[in-house]
């Protein structure tokens, strides 16, 4: 008899154990991250499957919600002077607003939203134009994903009228703040290079006057790191001039000192181009 008890005893242990490990596992945004919910108000049927789709139009965000998402999670946002961090909020919530997020996981959290949708806002902070109109879809895949034509594997990238991101690569992008590397602010740039280069809506003209510089610049850069002199940049940013200029935006958030000190000019001419200065904020000239 006793030795019935002790073995349902621990079977309940074990299944206990095991729960608890499941449980960890299937969160990808950490203990407290938020699940997301479709408004009920607005009829929106909800999904058990995946992909989920949510219209931004329908993500009902508090400021309360979503100030605490990036106060967790995004640096850059905590480093803004308060009238910045209004601002911030306010691009958020119209730039969620006019994107269709399609999750390729049966569970999505509040904070994929607020934060793949953050890191473009970073990138445009200083510029007039950040709704990226052309982009209205962005999707979410757990970790890396299968791009077909050609068939290859992938962390990102931006298609068509979509956004793709590999959320696990995502939250590593800015949990790493000194690696140079950031999968969100990567494909945010490649986006926003598309969006005033080839499409006729939306163009931001300053920018793209400004672009010319960068790529003149960029071009005596790029054979230079091409040589491997100093290193900088990875061997992929060297495939071609978009990887280049991709990769030039995730060293100038992520290590500005570092992209400063080896090439002056090619910081200063981004910092011209997107109005923002990371190293000088909030001491420096440009109205963000
Ligand atoms: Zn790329």
């Amino acid at each position: 008899m006793e030795i019935t008890w002790l073995i349902i005893l621990l079977g309940v242990v074990i299944i206990m154990i095991i729960r608890g490990k499941t449980r960890k596992k299937s969160s990808y945004a950490e203990e407290n991250a938020g699940e997301l919910h479709f408004n009920k108000e607005a009829g929106e049927n909800i999904h058990l499957s995946s992909p989920l789709v949510y219209y931004g139009e329908n993500l009902d965000f508090t400021d309360d919600v979503i100030r605490k998402v990036l106060i967790k999670y995004f640096p850059y946002f905590n480093r803004l002077l308060p009238p910045d961090q209004d601002k911030f909020l306010s691009r958020l919530r119209k730039f969620i607003k006019t994107k269709i997020f399609i999750i390729h996981d049966v569970k999505g959290y509040r904070e994929m939203p607020i934060l793949i949708s953050a890191s473009s806002i970073q990138l445009t902070f200083g510029l007039d134009k950040y709704l990226m109109a052309h982009f209205n879809i962005i999707q979410i895949y757990p970790q890396e994903f299968i791009a077909l034509e050609p068939m290859r594997i992938l962390i990102g990238n931006v298609s068509g009228n979509t956004i793709n991101i590999a959320w696990k690569q995502f939250l590593e992008g800015y949990k790493n703040r000194f690696d140079s590397s950031n999968v969100g602010l990567h494909e945010m740039a490649h986006a926003l290079y598309y969006q005033n280069f080839e499409t006729d809506e939306y163009i931001d003209k300053n920018f793209k006057n400004c672009f010319q510089v960068v790529t003149a610049l960029g071009d005596r850069i790029y054979s230079k790191e091409k040589e491997r002199s100093i290193g900088l940049y990875s061997d992929y940013a060297m495939k071609n001039f978009q990887e280049f200029w991709a990769e030039s935006i995730e060293l100038f958030f992520e290590n500005p000192q570092r992209l400063n000190s080896h090439y002056p000019e090619l910081y200063n001419i981004l910092c011209d181009l997107l109005c923002q200065d990371p190293l000088r904020y909030p001491y420096h000239n440009y109205s963000v």
